[in-house]
């Protein structure tokens, strides 16, 4: 016996890669917005007051919970705050999914929601997609410990919305399960399932600032659902750790939110971009899924290149671009919208190497 048997061991999650700052590259990886935060951030930054740093924060996140609230049309205890998504999403996996039967999501989906089934020990089951991509409702209709569904779902970006139905319907047969609906990407073009969190107190819709808001490096994520979910989330997080968001963060968080503007411009900007990018990979003979999201799912033609080989070779040159030797996905690179020079210079390497 060693000490080692004790340990809870698992196999984490791997991000993608972040080369050092000074390792310039085109950056087409980790989905991150390729524009600044608004001017008001900034702004805030330069106005945040040192001195109130020897103060422990709010531990509800009272402030930036209710500029939240406002924005979004619900109530301040419909909101619950975190350190990103990721850390919303894991304490909604530690308090919701607390049974023995598995919860279910995806084969292919983010790929952080097996990990945390595995380090909190909760049963899953994964449900393959259509040979389209696309998430099989009849899947998670029966029994089950909790849904998890990424909508538009990861890495393949497409968005469930054909069927208008396809959430509501998930929702109503599982009155006996929580459902989360994780909408990291919605403001690039999907449909959000808020609506439905005044009709039925078992769904949990979750956020982020990372990707639309342009701060994945100040790491702010949310879930808006019924007051007693998000009752039971904090109950959970009081009971890890109270204070999450740190006072930059809440300050920072609450500028963002007073300038929609600007955020609705950068993400026009970037589906701009998104759908001159499919169109050229598409002219090139690549097979290009229809993306809701800021990336963009996309399979080389097989007579010219494999994805794996274009993936390094694109490296080499110094542009970084997502592939994982997975089942359906080895065969795909996922390429996150870089800015119009930056997608210029992807599509010349692209032509360079398939030369
Ligand atoms: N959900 C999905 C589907 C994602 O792709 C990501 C980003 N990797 C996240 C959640 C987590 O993002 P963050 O923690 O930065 O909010």
């Amino acid at each position: 016996m060693s000490w080692e048997d004790k340990v809870r061991k698992v196999v984490p999650y791997i991000p993608g890669e972040q080369p050092s700052d000074d390792h310039k590259v085109i950056k087409l990886n980790t989905n991150e917005m390729p524009y600044p935060p608004s001017p008001k951030v900034s702004e805030a930054l330069a106005g945040f007051d040192t001195e109130s740093l020897r103060l422990y924060p709010a531990p509800d996140v009272g402030p930036l919970r209710d500029a939240l609230a406002a924005r979004y049309g619900v109530a301040c205890d419909e909101v619950f705050v975190g350190v990103g998504s990721d850390d919303v999403l894991a304490t909604a996996f530690l308090t919701f999914f607390y049974s023995d039967k598995p919860v279910i999501f995806p084969d292919i989906t983010y790929s952080f929601y097996d990990v945390w089934c595995d380090v909190y020990r909760i049963p899953y089951e994964t449900k393959k997609l259509d040979e389209d991509y696309h998430i099989v409702k009849a899947d998670y209709l029966g029994e089950n410990g909790g849904i998890v569904i990424a909508n538009p779902n990861a890495p393949t970006g497409i968005s469930e919305e054909r069927d208008v139905r396809f959430i509501e319907d998930i929702v109503t047969a599982n009155p006996e399960s929580v459902v989360i609906v994780d909408e990291a990407y919605v403001d690039f073009g999907g449909v959000s399932a808020l609506p439905l969190i005044k009709k039925y107190d078992n769904v949990l819709i979750v956020r982020t600032f990372s990707k639309s808001r342009a701060f994945a490096g100040m790491r702010i994520g949310f879930a808006m659902g019924n007051s007693r979910l998000i009752k039971y989330m904090n109950d959970v997080k009081y009971s890890v750790n109270s204070y999450t968001m740190n006072r930059p963060a809440i300050e920072l968080g609450i500028a963002a939110l007073s300038d929609e503007e600007y955020y609705e411009k950068a993400v026009a900007k970037v589906v701009k971009t998104r759908q001159w990018t499919k169109k050229e990979l598409e002219d090139r003979g690549f097979s290009v899924t229809d993306s809701k999201t800021n990336f963009v799912f996309a399979a080389p033609p097989e007579d010219k290149i494999s994805a794996k080989e274009l993936f390094l070779q694109l490296k080499q040159r110094d542009i970084y671009v997502r592939w994982w030797d997975k089942d359906r996905l080895r065969e795909r690179l996922r390429i996150s919208v870089g800015t119009d020079v930056e997608m210029q210079a992807f599509v010349a390497a692209v032509d360079e190497i398939m030369a």
